[in-house]
C-alpha cells in the first residue's frame, strides 16, 4: 500500500473522537469460520442454500448473541479478523467477496437484518419495513425533499435495485482523469476489465422478449418508432419470471443481488457475516486502524479495515471515527428522476414482466436524462400516482392500462450529507441547469408514450393538468422553476468521500486508502468524484474490487 508523507495529508484525525481499544483487556473470543456444507459459493446457480446465508447460519452466531454480558460492557469480547468490512451492498459484498481469495479471516458487518427470500413481499409496507433504509421514506431537507432511497438489510440495495448493469461510461471516466487527476492511478481499462468480470459472474445479459411484459414492449416500439437509441436492459438475473418485483426483493431469487451471490461465496471461504450490528466507528490509532466497535462488541481488524457503509452512510461514520476533512460529506451527488404515467386503451399489464427491461440512451446527450421503464405491482404503483379522491380513484382504475417510465438526471448538483454534530440531514438543491433538462426529457418521453400508442399522459408536475393531451406537450417545457413543484426521488449516490490525486481534494487518495491512515479504506461509491448517469452498482462493485486489488499489492 502506498505510504504518504506526512506533509501531504490533507485530512486530520480528531483524536478526541477515537477512544482506542485495549485488545489486552479483552478476554479473545475463538474465532469460527462459518462455512456451511453444501455452499457452492453461489455464483453459478442463483440461489444459494440457506446454510450459506451469513447469519441464517446456526455455525454463525450473530455478534449480538456473542458479545452481550451481564457486564453491560460492550467492549468486552474481541473477534479478532485480518479485514472488516463495513457494510454488505454492492460495494462491501465485493470487495468481501474479492479479500476471501487473498485472507481467510474476513468479517462483513451489516446494520440491517438479514431478510430470507421466503419473507419478501409484494406487500409495500411489510417490504420497506424490513427491507429499506427509514423505510424508504428517507428524504432531503429543505422545501423540495427529494426522496433517497436505500437498501437497509444483508446485500444493501442490491436485495431491492432493478439488476440493472452498466458499465462506466469512458466519458465520465475522462472527467475523473481531467478534472480530479485519475486518469493514470484509475486507468479505465482496468475499471472496464473489472466490470467485465463481474457481468460474468452474475450471469448478465440483455433482457430477454419473453419477460418483457407490456411496459418494456412499448418503450421498445416507441424506440423504433422514433429511430431514437434504445436497448433491451441488461441485467445480472438467471431464470427471470417478469414478476415486476424486483424493488421489494426477488420472490425466487431470479435476481443474483449480493445475498445470493458474493455473500454466499465469501461465507463459505470463511468470511463472517454480522447483520443487525452497526459499526458505530473505526477504531484508529495513531495511522492506524485496529478495529470497528459495533454496536454488539468489537472487531480487531489485523490488516485493514474496509468501509462501505454507502455514499451517506460512509462519511458520518469517518467522521465518528475521527476522520476530518473539508471534503468528508460534500461534493453528495445523485440521479434525481420521476415518472410518467402513460394511459393506454389496450391492456399493458404493469405487474408482469422484467421490473427495468428496456431503456432509451438517445436523450442522455441532450438531456443528460436516461430514461427506462419501470414495472410495479399494484400497491406500489397506486402510492406514486397524484391526485386524490374520484380522479385518483379512475386513475387506479386504468392500472392495467397504464405504463411507467422514470427519467433518471445526471443533476449538476452538489450536495451535502451532514456529519456528527450537524444531525443526520441530506441538503441537496438541484442546480438552476437541472430542471430545464428534466423538462425536456419529460417532454421527450411524453412525445415517446404518445408515439407507443398512448391516449393520455400524466406527468405528475405541480400546475400541470393532471392529464396530458398530445397536443399539450409544450406544457411541460414551459413548466415551473419551483423544484418543490416535482416529485423526484434518487436512488443512486456519490461523492461524499470522494477520491483525488491532490491530496488538497479528496478525501482518499488513488490507493482508496483515507488520507493520514496507513489502512482505513473507502470502496463505495463515496469515492467516486462525479455521479454517472448511468445505474451505478456494476462500476461500484468494479471499483471495489479494484480497492481490494490495490490494498493486497
Ligand atoms: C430501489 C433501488 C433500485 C435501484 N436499481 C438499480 C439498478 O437497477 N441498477 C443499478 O446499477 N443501481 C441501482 N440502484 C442503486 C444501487 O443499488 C446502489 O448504487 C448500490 O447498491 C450502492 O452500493 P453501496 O455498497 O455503496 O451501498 P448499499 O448497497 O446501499 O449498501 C450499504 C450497506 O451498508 C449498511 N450500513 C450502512 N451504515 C452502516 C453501519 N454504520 N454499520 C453497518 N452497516 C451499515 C447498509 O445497511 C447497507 O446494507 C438502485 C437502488 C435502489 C434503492
Ligand atoms: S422481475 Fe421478478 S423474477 Fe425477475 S428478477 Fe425481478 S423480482 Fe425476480
Amino acid at each position: 500500500m502506498a505510504r504518504l508523507p506526512a506533509g501531504s495529508l490533507d485530512c486530520r484525525l480528531d483524536r478526541s473522537a477515537t477512544r482506542a481499544p485495549d485488545a489486552a483487556d479483552r478476554p479473545a473470543v475463538e474465532h469460527r469460520p462459518g462455512s456451511g456444507p453444501g455452499c457452492d459459493g453461489g455464483l453459478a446457480r442463483a440461489r444459494a442454500p440457506a446454510a450459506c446465508q451469513g447469519a441464517q447460519n446456526s455455525s454463525q452466531p450473530s455478534l449480538r448473541g456473542i458479545a452481550s454480558g451481564p457486564s453491560g460492557d460492550r467492549l468486552s469480547v474481541t473477534e479478532t479478523f485480518d479485514y472488516v468490512v463495513i457494510g454488505s451492498g454492492a460495494a462491501g459484498s465485493s470487495a468481501a467477496r474479492a479479500l476471501v481469495d487473498l485472507a481467510p479471516e474476513v468479517a462483513v458487518v451489516e446494520e440491517g437484518p438479514s431478510v430470507p427470500t421466503e419473507q419478501f413481499s409484494d406487500r409495500a409496507f411489510p417490504s420497506l419495513a424490513r427491507l429499506y433504509r427509514d423505510m424508504g421514506a428517507q428524504l432531503t431537507d429543505g422545501r423540495a425533499p427529494i426522496l433517497v432511497l436505500q437498501g437497509r438489510c444483508l446485500g444493501g440495495s442490491t436485495v431491492v435495485n432493478s439488476a440493472i448493469m452498466r458499465r462506466l461510461p469512458e466519458e465520465v471516466w475522462a472527467e475523473w482523469r481531467d478534472v480530479h487527476g485519475l486518469g493514470a492511478a484509475l486507468p479505465f481499462a482496468g475499471i472496464d476489465n473489472a466490470s467485465a468480470a463481474i457481468e460474468s459472474e452474475l450471469h448478465t445479459a440483455s433482457t430477454p422478449e419473453t419477460v418483457w411484459g407490456g411496459n418494456n414492449r412499448l418503450m421498445s416500439l416507441a424506440a423504433v418508432r422514433s429511430g431514437i437509441a434504445g436497448s433491451a436492459i441488461r441485467r445480472n438475473v438467471v431464470g427471470c419470471r417478469g414478476s415486476a418485483r424486483c424493488n421489494v426483493g426477488c420472490p425466487v431469487d431470479a435476481k443474483q443481488s449480493m445475498q445470493v451471490t458474493y455473500l454466499p461465496y465469501a461465507a463459505e471461504r470463511g468470511a463472517r457475516l454480522f447483520t443487525d450490528s452497526r459499526a458505530e466507528r473505526v477504531e484508529l490509532r495513531g495511522r492506524r486502524a485496529v478495529g470497528v466497535q459495533t454496536t454488539a462488541g468489537f472487531l480487531a481488524a489485523r490488516r485493514a479495515v474496509l468501509v462501505a457503509a454507502s455514499a451517506v452512510e460512509t462519511p458520518r461514520l469517518l467522521w465518528r471515527s475521527g476522520v476530518r476533512s473539508p471534503h468528508l460529506g460534500r461534493h453528495f451527488q445523485g440521479h434525481p428522476g420521476m415518472a410518467i404515467v402513460g394511459l393506454f386503451d389496450e391492456e399493458v399489464r404493469l405487474g408482469r414482466g422484467a421490473t427495468q427491461g428496456f431503456e432509451l440512451d438517445g436523450l442522455r446527450s441532450d438531456t443528460r436524462v436516461k430514461v427506462e421503464t419501470l414495472a410495479a405491482p399494484p400497491e406500489t404503483f397506486f402510492g406514486g400516482m397524484p391526485g386524490v379522491g374520484r380522479e385518483w380513484l379512475s386513475l387506479m382504475a386504468g392500472y392495467a392500462r397504464s405504463a411507467v417510465w422514470v427519467l433518471p438526471l445526471r443533476s449538476y448538483a452538489e450536495g451535502r450529507v451532514s456529519t456528527g454534530r450537524w444531525g443526520r440531514s441530506i441538503s441537496f438543491r438541484l442546480d438552476p441547469r437541472d430542471l430545464p433538462n428534466l423538462r425536456r426529457g419529460l417532454r421527450q418521453a411524453a412525445e415517446l408514450m404518445f408515439l407507443a400508442g398512448a391516449r393520455e399522459v400524466v406527468c405528475p408536475v405541480h400546475g400541470l393538468p393532471r392529464r396530458l393531451r398530445a397536443d399539450q406537450l409544450g406544457l411541460i417545457e414551459s413548466g415551473t422553476n419551483d423544484p418543490s413543484a416535482y416529485s423526484l426521488a434518487m436512488s443512486h449516490l456519490f461523492g461524499t468521500a470522494r477520491m483525488s490525486s491532490r491530496p488538497e481534494a479528496g478525501v482518499v487518495g488513488p490507493d482508496f486508502c483515507v488520507r493520514g491512515t496507513d489502512n482505513l479504506y473507502v470502496v463505495d461509491s463515496s469515492v467516486f468524484p462525479t455521479n454517472l448517469g448511468v445505474n451505478p452498482q456494476l462500476s461500484i462493485m468494479a471499483m471495489a474490487r479494484l480497492a481490494v486489488e490495490r490494498l493486497a499489492a
